[in-house]
């Protein structure tokens, strides 16, 4: 019966689910409306160089202000878009916003999108890149993929080629949430890279733990005999930073270089943060 009727399918299908997955429902259909109407924006995060603090690029990070629900962080609702696939034009505009924005920068650092694996699996991601590189002017070199390991886990031989691909357009690569999943080394000799992020765990674990501590360190060294830059995430504290500093990690992000904000001001490209001058 219901088949007739999508919307009655909707509804059926709808009345005899529990509540979680009417939830995801609910929101997958807000989803697809989401781009249209406005409601999707940008925050951006500053990357300081370890050392010298100077601020060397800016993360986009997805917002979405739901006219219900008010701003829903990204772990909420990116999942719920992978599932349906929304995030693929949700992905879209998230490029073009970045590399738009980034362009009129009056400062060529970096501009670091992520990407999710889904929009691998959905048209020709790199011919997207491309032409949104062209009609927004960004310098190739400016941008920086950050993809998860998500992206190189079934068709190894298709994601090779599409990395491959990226770097011939001159974009950069980076690992994002290095030595969370599987994060199998074979990834490190097979991709080409141009940066590791380590993830944020770690470096809060630090602290308190003798092990993150010899897990920081070792990730750092590798990357040092592998030649391939490192980013430690969520760096909140300058004890962190100082031991990051002490084993050459080149890049810190988080709160003690700054926290997303809206806007990407003049003062936050060229001042290097107050907090990173000690
Ligand atoms: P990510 O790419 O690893 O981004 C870093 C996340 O850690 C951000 O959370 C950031 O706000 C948070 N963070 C960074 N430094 C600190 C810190 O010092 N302390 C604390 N407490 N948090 C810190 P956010 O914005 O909620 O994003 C979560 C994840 O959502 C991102 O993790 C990324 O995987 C995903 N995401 C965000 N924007 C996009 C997007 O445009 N496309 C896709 N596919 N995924 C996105
Ligand atoms: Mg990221
Ligand atoms: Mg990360
Ligand atoms: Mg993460």
């Amino acid at each position: 019966r219901a088949k007739a009727d999508g919307r009655g399918l909707a509804r059926g299908f709808e009345a005899g689910m529990d509540l979680a997955l009417r939830e995801r429902w609910a929101m997958q259909q807000d989803l697809s409306t989401a781009i249209s109407r406005n409601e999707m924006f940008l925050h951006w995060m500053p990357q300081a160089n370890t050392e010298t603090g100077e601020i060397v690029g800016f993360e986009a990070l997805l917002r979405w202000k739901h006219p219900e629900r008010g701003v829903v962080p990204p772990a909420q609702f990116i999942p719920a878009a992978e599932q349906n696939a929304s995030i693929v034009p949700i992905g879209e505009w998230v490029l073009r916003a970045a590399c738009r924005e980034a362009a009129r920068w009056p400062k060529a650092c970096k501009v670091a999108v992520n990407l999710s694996p889904v929009q691998f699996q959905h048209g020709d991601i790199v011919a997207l890149v491309h032409e949104i590189l062209l009609e927004t002017g960004l310098s190739p070199a400016r941008l920086e993929i950050e993809i998860t390991e998500g992206v190189l886990l079934d068709d190894h031989a298709a994601a090779l080629n599409t990395l491959r691909r990226f770097k011939t357009l001159g974009v950069q690569i980076a690992l994002d949430d290095f030595g969370t999943g599987y994060s199998s080394l074979s990834y490190l000799q097979s991709f080409p890279f141009d940066r590791l992020k380590i993830d944020a765990s770690f470096i809060k674990a630090l602290a308190t733990s003798p092990q993150a501590q010899a897990i920081v360190r070792s990730v750092l060294a590798l990357g040092e005999s592998l030649r391939l830059p490192i980013t430690a995430e969520g760096v909140e504290t300058q004890e962190q930073r100082a031991f990051l500093a002490e084993l050459r990690c080149d890049e810190i992000q988080g709160y003690l270089v700054g926290r997303p904000s809206p806007v990407v001001s003049f003062q936050s490209l060229f001042e290097k943060p107050q907090r990173l001058l000690a």
